[in-house]
């Protein structure tokens, strides 16, 4: 039985594997550090989720996946997703395939440690210059700022530190 639960719990791990930011494709939640754990109960588990951004727009439909796909599951006959809100969610919670992805995807990842309090040091993700500026402190989502990075010269969005 204990075994049969932590290969189910596996499973659970690996389709979420699959659920990713709908802004942000390339990256699942679970290298974005956003699962803070699975349960399994028999047929019923149990998700918790941290939001990585208090109103991020895309959380509702990212808990949505979370049930969508662990629900494809044979063995699972119910899904629940909690919203953990402790421990808070923190940029550094992001994997190391996580960041990677994120270059690849044309965000800058958070920097790991600021050097200097309230200094954000960005490198650009396409040509990893550190000569970038800010261009608006609010992206697309409030999750994300625009760059510009001024040896490329392309513009790219980074996650905020948090
Ligand atoms: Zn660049």
């Amino acid at each position: 039985m204990q075994e049969a639960c932590i290969f189910l719990e596996q499973k659970v791990w690996d389709k979420l594997q699959e659920v990713t930011d709908p802004e942000i494709t390339s990256v699942s939640l679970v290298e974005m550090g956003m699962i803070d754990g699975v349960e399994v109960d028999g047929g019923k588990v149990t998700v918790k989720l941290l939001p990585t951004y208090v109103g991020c727009p895309a959380l509702h439909m990212m808990e949505n996946d979370v049930i969508t796909s662990v629900s494809t599951i044979e063995e699972i006959d119910e899904v629940n997703v909690i919203l953990v809100k402790n421990p808070i969610w923190t940029s550094d919670r992001i994997t190391a395939e996580g960041r990677e992805k994120l270059k690849e995807f044309g965000i800058a990842p958070p920097p790991l440690e600021s050097k200097q309090e309230g200094v954000w040091e960005v490198e650009c993700p396409y040509c990893s210059s550190p000569r970038v500026v800010l261009d608006n402190l609010f992206g697309p989502t409030a999750c994300r700022s625009i760059f510009y990075c001024n040896k490329c010269k392309n513009p790219f969005e980074a996650i905020k530190p948090v």
